[in-house]
Parts: structure tokens; C-alpha cells; sequence
């Protein structure tokens, strides 16, 4: 058996989101000697990070610093504007181009879509996926929504789901503009929603109290908006001595504590949270009208809403390739390995649940999969024979490289208005625009 480190694999990571980061960074440090890309189909790395995490939580965002330091640093290359498709087509790279020219490919492409509710109705005008809305407050460059679709919310909207997305989501309806200074959100998206502010959410969740996914740190947080006075309803009953799991004790000490001090009097907005309720269907002629509901009795409730955001989570693009490769949705979703030389990682491995912290732990098991699978020559090294090239010449021509990413980054913290930290730009032609006028300048 060889020493680990002096093996020089080629290995093609497909995805610049926190998984794709940390694999790639835990690869490095075993395999000194690989030659580590990592493509993305966008110009810009860091996945949901830059596109999912909400602007107001700059200090989460701030992990792309040591993400930064992969490609900087440690020799890890980057090509963004590569978009990894099932089949062959001009400017695009197929999964099995990738594989015949590299010695292992890692897929760490996410899940993209919104999960839709599931209900009739939902697919009524102001049905809102939470993937599209964060993504347009993150300014997305393929945002299914724009701008002006939050100024048609309406005055009452509905939330089904409370895990910490729906929160975001609650914190960027009631928050004040003044108190997204320091973000870096999309502009136009929050001007068209100050212009028509909802008065009401009612939040639905099928879980009782108990058993809701959010963190109390992410509730304890909505206590410090002003105008906010907030409601429990449904399954809430629950003592909360007898909740033996800390972790759930304190979230429903959070939640309890939320409803007791927000303001009562000056209120612009009334969260109502429900629990133990779940979506029966969505009602409207032209768009939502209404929400129904059914209690665990079954007994149905209707909420007048003009629009329901559903945060129930995500699911894989019909047309992504890891949605399209019949091998990798029924492989065992405990391995990362595919096959030797096919690996996932991340949300799509685990699917849609977990914090980034939770991608990098995932990240260093598939990491020794890989490493254990170059030891027993599972996975044979057939760098020397492989094509010179990574990637077909036309796509590696308009791909981006770490230091044309740099030069988008620099742009768009130098644009940023005073109380912004940058202004994203929002185009993926304007992006690869602005990388050529640096490099040229
Ligand atoms: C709205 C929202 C808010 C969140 N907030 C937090 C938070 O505050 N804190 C926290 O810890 N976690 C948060 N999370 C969870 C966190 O974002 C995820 O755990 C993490 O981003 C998953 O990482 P990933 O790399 O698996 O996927 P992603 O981050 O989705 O990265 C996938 C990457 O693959 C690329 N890609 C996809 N398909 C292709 C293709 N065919 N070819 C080339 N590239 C492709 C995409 O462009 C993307 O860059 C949030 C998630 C969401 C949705």
C-alpha cells in the first residue's frame, strides 16, 4: 500500500456551495499532490451561503473567508460559468466528460427547487416558494420571482413551516429598512415590499410545540423587532418541565418567551404561530384567497390571506443531473460513494436539512471514502492517461476563474451603498462583464 499523500488524483468537484468548499478543502489536506477543480454553473462560488443565508445574518456569510482560503490558498482551482449537464451540448460539460477526464467526480450540487405544499391551490398566484424568495432577496440572478412580486403580497400572508428559513423569512416581513443596515439585500426587492407592508402572518406548523425545527437562538431573535405582537395557537399545551431533550425545552421556552414580550400596543404586525396544523388546500379564484387548514382532529380552519409562502423545504431540479441519474437517487444515501470514481455530497446526499457547519462533518466522510477507495485501488489513479485538459475547450474559454470571481467581488463591495456592506450583481452576463473589464483594466 502507497503512502496516501503522494497519490495525484484528478478529482472534479461539481458545486462551489459549503459542501463543495469543505470537500474540497479536506481533500487537499490528504492529497497534497491533487490536481482539486471546482466547477460551478454560476460565476460566483459559495452556493447558498451568498444565495440562501439571510442578508441580515451577515456573520454567517462570513464562513466565504475560509472557504477563500482554499482557492487561494491551497491550491484548489475554480471555474465558475460551468454548468454540469446530463447530456452533452455546446458550452456546457457532461457528467461523463467530467469522468473521462478526471479520476473522481464529487457532485455537491444541492437541491435547487422549492418543495411545492403538495395541496390543491398550490399553484395559484401568491403561492411563494421560500427557495425564490430568499434567492430574490439574494439577489439570485435566477430568482423565479422579481421585485414587484412583493409588493403584491398583500396585507395578510400565510407561512407553512417554521424552521429557521420561515423565520428569515418572518424577520425580513417585519423588520423595519432601517434595520437591514449592514446587509447586503437586494435593493429593489426590499423598496417594492416597504411600499406595501403586510399587517398579518399567521405561520402554520404541523408539528405540535414541542417538536418544531427552528433554534431557539434563531426565535430569540424576532423578540428584538419593535411592532411586533405575537400569538400561540393550536398544540401548544405541552408542560414545559416534562420536555426532557434541553435542546427542545429551550426553543419552547424561546417561543413562549416571544409571545409574552413583543410589543402589545404600537403593533404594526401580527404573527399569529399555529401548531399542529396542517395545510388542507389553498382557495382563490384568480390568486390565494385563502388558507385551509386541518387540526389533528381534522376539524378545518380557513385564515383570509392574500398570499402563502411555503418554507417546507427543497427538492432536486427535474432537469439536475443528480435528479436524472436513476443510480444516484437509490443509492444508499448513508454512503457518499456512488461508485468508485462517483461520489455525492452534502444536500444532496442528506437531502434539504442542516446548517452549514453540518455539510463540512458530511464533507470529511465522504472525504475519507474517497481516501479509502484510492488506498484498496478501488478508485485507480488514471491521471497519466487522462486528456490534458479538465474541461472542452469552449466551456474552460468562458469560465471564471478564483481571481475573475475576486475581481466581482471587489466591484461589487466598491458599489455598495454606505449602509450596505456590497450590492450584488444581479446578472450573470453583467457579472462576466465585469470580470472582463477588471482583468482588462
Ligand atoms: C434560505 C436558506 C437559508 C439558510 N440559512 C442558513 C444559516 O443561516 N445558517 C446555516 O448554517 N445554514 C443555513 N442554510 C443551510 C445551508 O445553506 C445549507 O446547509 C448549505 O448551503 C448546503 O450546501 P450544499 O453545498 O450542499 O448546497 P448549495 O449551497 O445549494 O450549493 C450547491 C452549488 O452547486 C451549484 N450547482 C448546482 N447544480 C449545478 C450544475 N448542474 N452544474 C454546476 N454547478 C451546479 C449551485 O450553483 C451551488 O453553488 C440555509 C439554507 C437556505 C435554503
Amino acid at each position: 500500500m502507497t503512502d496516501i499523500a503522494q497519490h495525484d488524483p484528478r478529482i472534479v468537484v461539481v458545486g462551489a456551495g459549503p459542501s463543495g468548499c469543505f470537500i474540497a478543502g479536506a481533500l487537499r489536506r490528504s492529497l497534497p499532490r491533487a490536481r482539486i477543480l471546482v466547477v460551478d454553473q454560476l460565476p460566483c462560488p459559495f452556493g447558498l451561503v451568498r444565495y440562501g443565508v439571510a442578508a441580515d445574518h451577515q456573520s454567517t456569510k462570513n464562513i466565504t473567508r475560509q472557504f477563500d482560503r482554499i482557492f487561494t490558498r491551497e491550491r484548489v482551482e475554480f471555474a465558475g460559468n460551468v454548468s454540469v449537464t446530463r447530456t452533452a451540448r455546446p458550452g456546457a460539460v457532461s457528467l461523463d466528460q467530467l469522468r473521462a477526464s478526471a479520476d473522481a467526480v464529487v457532485l455537491a450540487t444541492g437541491l435547487a427547487a422549492d418543495k411545492p405544499l403538495g395541496v390543491p391551490g398550490d399553484r395559484l398566484a401568491g403561492v411563494l416558494g421560500s427557495g425564490a424568495l430568499t434567492g430574490l432577496l439574494n439577489s439570485h440572478p435566477e430568482s423565479r420571482l422579481v421585485a414587484e412580486s412583493l409588493a403584491e403580497l398583500g396585507d395578510h400572508v400565510a407561512i407553512v413551516g417554521i424552521g429557521n428559513v420561515a423565520i428569515d423569512i418572518i424577520r425580513f416581513l417585519a423588520k423595519s429598512d432601517a434595520d437591514f443596515a449592514g446587509s447586503d439585500i437586494n435593493d429593489d426587492a426590499l423598496r417594492a415590499y416597504s411600499a406595501a407592508r403586510v399587517q398579518s402572518i399567521d405561520v402554520c406548523s404541523r408539528s405540535p410545540i414541542e417538536a418544531v425545527k427552528c433554534d431557539a437562538q434563531m426565535v430569540r431573535e424576532l423578540a428584538q423587532i419593535s411592532g411586533l405582537r405575537v400569538s400561540l395557537h393550536g398544540d401548544t399545551g405541552v408542560d414545559g418541565a416534562t420536555i426532557g431533550d434541553r435542546t427542545q425545552a429551550a426553543r419552547v421556552a424561546a417561543i413562549r418567551d416571544l409571545a409574552a414580550s413583543a410589543d402589545a400596543d404600537d403593533a404594526r404586525i401580527e404573527l399569529r404561530l399555529h401548531f399542529g396544523v396542517e395545510p388542507v388546500r389553498v382557495e382563490g379564484a384568480e390568486r390565494v384567497e385563502r388558507l385551509v387548514t386541518a387540526e389533528r382532529d381534522g376539524a378545518e380552519r380557513t385564515i383570509a390571506v392574500e398570499s402563502v409562502i411555503s418554507a417546507i423545504g427543497f427538492a432536486a431540479e427535474e432537469d439536475c443531473i443528480a435528479g436524472t441519474i436513476g443510480e444516484i437517487r437509490r443509492s444508499d444515501p448513508a454512503s457518499g460513494r456512488i461508485e468508485p470514481g462517483l461520489y455525492r455530497v452534502g444536500w444532496l446526499r442528506r437531502g434539504p436539512r442542516g446548517t452549514i457547519p453540518e455539510n463540512r462533518a458530511d464533507a470529511m466522510c465522504v472525504a475519507d471514502e474517497i481516501i479509502a477507495d484510492l488506498t484498496t485501488g478501488a478508485l485507480e489513479t488514471k491521471t497519466h492517461e487522462l486528456p490534458e485538459e479538465l474541461l472542452p475547450a469552449d466551456v474552460a474559454d468562458a469560465s471564471i476563474s478564483y481571481d475573475d470571481w475576486l475581481a466581482i467581488d471587489r466591484h461589487e463591495r466598491e458599489t455598495a451603498p454606505d449602509d450596505r456592506t456590497r450590492a450584488k450583481v444581479r446578472s450573470i452576463d453583467r457579472m462576466l462583464a465585469v470580470a472582463r473589464e477588471r482583468a482588462h483594466a
